[in-house]
C-alpha cells in the first residue's frame, strides 16, 4: 500500500497561554512512500517522527494537509478503519492474557462482515506467531517472556490482522544492545516476508540506516531530506543532514573558497571549481583522508586506534569544528607514530563544503 503524505502539517497550540506560542510539530510535508517498502522517519529528539506517525494511524488529526493509502483519502478515517498495525515502545502487552490470547485479542474485535470464527482466528494467530518466531511460546504471560519476545508479540498482534501499513515507534529503544541488533533484522526478514508497507520510527541514524529502503531526515518539523540511506550518505544537502549520518561523525572545519580553491587553515586542500569566493563549512567523512606525506592537510596526530580491518587516526587542527578529527584508513596502512603532525590528501567525493549561513550544500564538479 502507497502511503501519501501532502502538506502534511500539525501544529500544537500553546500549553502556556501568556506566551502564546504553538509548536508547529510537523511542517507542510509531502512525500511518497512507495508500496512495500520499509522507511525510517530519523531525527534528533522532539523533530515531529511521533507526530509522524500518529497522523498516518490516525491517532492525531492533522491541522492541514491531506493523507493517502493508495488513492484512498484517509484522512478523515478514524484509526480502526484505516487497516494499521502499531507498534510502540513499551510494547503494552495485556499482563494478564497469555501471548496467545495477546495476539487474539484485535481479531476478537472484529465487527460485521470481518468477524471470524474461532478457527480462522486461531490460524491467523499461529501463522503470525510463526512469522515472528513465537509459536512454542503460546501459553506463556508476558512476564514469563524476555524483553525481546515480548516485543515480537506485539509485533504479532498488530501483523494478526494483516494490516495494510505497519507502524513502528521506537520499537527497539527499550531492547539491549544485542537484542536491538537481532531485532532490527527480524524486522527486515518479516517485513520482506509480508510485504507491508512499514514505517519505524528512530532516533538512531544506524538503526535506520541498517534496515531502511528509504529514510525520511527531518530537524525541527522540517523535512530535510529524503532517500536511500547510502544516497543521503553520500549527498547530503545540508549540514544537518551530514552531520546526523555516520559513525564516526563527519568532521567539519571552518575554511574558505578562492579562487576555486578549497582553503582550510592556510592550507590550499582541493580544487572546488565553479564555486564563488566564500566562507564555508567542509565537511569530510572518515573515509574520506588518505594519509600521504605531501597530503594538502596537516594535522596535530593525537593516537592510532587500530580496528582490525580499519585504523582510527585521531588528531586535531585549529579549524576543526569536532574536537578530534577521525579519519577511518586502511590497518595496512602504517602512521608514524612519533611524528606530530599527519598530512592527508582528500578523496574529492568524501568532502561536501555548505554555505556558512544556510548551511546548504554548495555543489562542485569532482573530477
Ligand atoms: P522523540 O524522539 O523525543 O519522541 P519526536 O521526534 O517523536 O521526538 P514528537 O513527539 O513528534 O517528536 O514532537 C514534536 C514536537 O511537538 C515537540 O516539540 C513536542 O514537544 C511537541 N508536541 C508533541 N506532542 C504534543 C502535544 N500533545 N502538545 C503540545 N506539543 C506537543
Amino acid at each position: 500500500m502507497k502511503v501519501v503524505l501532502q502538506n502534511l502539517t500539525k501544529i500544537f497550540p500553546s500549553r502556556n497561554k501568556k506566551s502564546g506560542e504553538e509548536v508547529v510539530a510537523v511542517n507542510d510535508f509531502t512525500f511518497e512512500i512507495p508500496d512495500g517498502k520499509l522507511i525510517g522517519l530519523l531525527g534528533p529528539s522532539g523533530c515531529g517522527k511521533s507526530t509522524t506517525l500518529y497522523m498516518i494511524s490516525g491517532l492525531q488529526k492533522p491541522t492541514a494537509g491531506r493523507l493517502f493509502f493508495g488513492d484512498d483519502d484517509v484522512t478523515e478515517l478514524p484509526t480502526e478503519a484505516r487497516g494499521v498495525g502499531l507498534v510502540f515502545q513499551n510494547y503494552a502487552l495485556y499482563p494478564h492474557m497469555t501471548v496467545k490470547q495477546n495476539i487474539l485479542f484485535p481479531l476478537q474485535n472484529l465487527k460485521g462482515a470481518d468477524k471470524m470464527t474461532k478457527a480462522e482466528m486461531m490460524e491467523r494467530a499461529y501463522q503470525a506467531a510463526k512469522l515472528v518466531q513465537i509459536d512454542n511460546l503460546m501459553e506463556r504471560k508476558p512476564s514469563e517472556l524476555s524483553g525481546g519476545q515480548q516485543q515480537r508479540v506485539a509485533i504479532a498482534r498488530a501483523l494478526v490482522k494483516m494490516p495494510r501499513v505497519l507502524l513502528l515507534d521506537e520499537p527497539l529503544s527499550n531492547l539491549d544492545a544485542r537484542l536491538r541488533l537481532q531485532t532490527r533484522e527480524e524486522i527486515r526478514r518479516i517485513q520482506r516476508e509480508t510485504g507491508i508497507t512499514t514505517i519505524f520510527v528512530t532516533h538512531d541514524q544506524e538503526e535506520a540506516m541498517s534496515i531502511s529502503d528509504m529514510i525520511v531526515v527531518m530537524k525541527l518539523g522540517v523535512l530535510q531530506q529524503i532517500g536511500a540511506p547510502q544516497e543521503v550518505y553520500d549527498d547530503p544537502h545540508n549540514l544537518f543532514v551530514a552531520k546526523f549520518l555516520g559513525t564516526p561523525p563527519i568532521n567539519v572545519f571552518e575554511g574558505s573558497v578562492q579562487s576555486g580553491k578549497l582553503i582550510i587553515g592556510d592550507e590550499t586542500v582541493l580544487d572546488v571549481p565553479g564555486v564563488a569566493d566564500q566562507d564555508v563549512y567542509i565537511g569530510i567523512r572518515p573515509e574520506g583522508f588518505v594519509p600521504e606525506e605531501n597530503g594538502a592537510l596537516s594535522c596535530q596526530l593525537n593516537s592510532v586506534e587500530v580496528m582490525g580491518r580499519d585504523s582510527s587516526v585521531v588528531s586535531t587542527h585549529s579549524a576543526s569544528l569536532n574536537p578530534l578529527v577521525r579519519a577511518i584508513i586502511d590497518s595496512d596502512i602504517k602512521i608514524d607514530l612519533a611524528s606530530e603532525t599527519v598530512r592527508f590528501s582528500l578523496k574529492p567525493h568524501k568532502v561536501f563544503i555548505f554555505n556558512k549561513e544556510t548551511e546548504e550544500r554548495i555543489y562542485f564538479e569532482v573530477k
